[in-house]
């Protein structure tokens, strides 16, 4: 069988993308990168064996139906949009999603799911959620929820009941979106993963993994996620 095509969403910051194309060649998947300013989403996807959802700045709150706070610094509108509606596609295709911290707020915003719009100001918590660099940095200890799709995609891998994860943001998953569970918790409860119960592979997770490509303790995730690809 020859290599699944992997869709990659261009991130805003060019110099992430090379560790999601790294992280995904390595897996054994091809790379095609999506422009969400040249590409619809329609044909962006047709061409696709499976997405990725990457990083970057925030959901603009309204599209959930919220006002905005003040930490809150959205992404272009167009960005947005684009993301949520291929998002919708992909689920509604089952092609597999796999959705890395904006994108996993992404995936649950297209889903009628709510954010929580700024960690420190919303929730008491001692962890540090937003650590810049280094970008493979362990943050924090996520729990794994037993028989997930994440469990077992890290089969093999998690020596207890999780794993340490890096960890760069300040939102993070509230209300669940149609059709998603939690598959992941931080010790103080915010969500780290999330992931949908009707398909084949779709699952969001708050950290990045792509950062420990030259370590690989999350290469098991993208075999995994390439592996539902083909
Ligand atoms: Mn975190």
């Amino acid at each position: 069988m020859s290599a699944p095509t992997i869709g990659i969403a261009r991130p805003r910051n060019l110099e992430r993308l090379p560790d999601y194309e790294t992280s995904i060649r390595r897996a054994g998947g091809n790379v095609v990168v999506v422009d969400v300013h040249r590409e619809d989403p329609t044909s962006a996807l047709e061409v696709l064996n499976g997405l990725l959802l990457t990083g970057g700045a925030d959901v603009d709150p309204e599209l959930y139906g919220e006002r905005q706070s003040r930490a809150v610094h959205p992404a272009k509108r167009h960005r947005d949009l684009f993301e949520i509606a291929i998002a919708r596609l992909a689920i509604e295709r089952d092609v597999p999603l796999f959705a890395i911290c904006r994108g996993a707020q992404i995936l649950n915003v297209a889903l009628g799911g709510n954010l929580l719009q700024d960690i420190p100001t919303e929730i008491e918590s001692a962890l540090p959620h937003k650590i810049e660099e280094p970008l493979a940095e362990f943050a924090h200890e996520v729990n794994v929820v037993d028989g997930s799709l994440l469990r077992r995609s890290m089969n093999g891998v998690l020596p207890n009941q999780g794993c340490r994860v890096n960890s760069r943001h300040h939102q993070a998953v509230k209300r669940l979106g149609e059709g998603l569970v939690v598959s992941a918790r931080a010790p103080d409860g915010v969500i780290e993963a999330i992931e949908h119960t009707g398909a084949h592979f779709c699952l969001g997770v708050q950290w990045h993994p792509e950062n420990f490509w030259h370590t690989g303790e999350f290469r098991s995730l993208f075999e995994a996620f390439v592996q539902a690809c083909n």
